[in-house]
């Protein structure tokens, strides 16, 4: 069975990341959709509300199935049996990155986790979880960029509707 897991801080989770998970459990048996427990960063949404959203955002995905982790991404593959590691591609700046951090997890995981990119759709190439939030941060409208519900549980941190 071929696992894969498609690790992020989904703070919060965008059209963008659906579309990259809905395109990713076509191609695996199964998709992990990593949480990243980052202590260092004051998210928006705890873990746990991440969890529930992206549960309810992924329902009508039966391969998809969401979970969290701290620590490093190679250790949580390893006890779970996943050998791919999903990114997502926007531009050349999260090549650059991503190449960087795909050739730490190969060294890491001696050749057992191998990284595959997929690139993003053209109509949101442009949409990250902390553009979502500079906008919501001057009461802008973000509904072209998240699922409707989302959309309004932000909307709700940021006291407007
Ligand atoms: P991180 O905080 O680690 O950057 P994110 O949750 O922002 O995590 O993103 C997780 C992954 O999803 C990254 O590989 C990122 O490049 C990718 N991603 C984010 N937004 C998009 C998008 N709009 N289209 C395609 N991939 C995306």
């Amino acid at each position: 069975m071929n696992r894969a897991i498609y690790p992020g801080s989904f703070d919060p989770v965008t059209l963008g990341h659906l579309d990259i998970i809905k395109r990713a459990s076509a191609i695996f048996d199964e998709v992990v959709v990593g949480i990243l427990n980052n202590p260092q960063k004051s998210p928006l949404f705890s873990v746990e509300e991440r969890v529930k959203i992206l549960e309810e955002a992924t329902a009508d995905l039966p391969n998809v199935f969401i979970d969290c982790f701290s620590g490093m991404l190679v250790d949580y593959a390893k006890a779970n049996d996943i050998n791919v590691s999903i990114r997502g591609l926007r531009s050349i700046s999260d090549f650059e990155y991503e190449s960087q951090i795909a050739q730490y997890n190969d060294r890491l995981s001696n050749g057992k986790l191998e990284t595959i990119f997929l690139v993003t759709s053209p109509e949101y190439s442009y949409i990250s979880s902390s553009g979502v939030k500079e906008v919501a941060g001057f009461h802008g409208d973000i509904t072209p960029y998240l699922p409707e519900f989302v959309a309004d549980l932000v909307k709700e941190k940021y006291n407007y509707s």
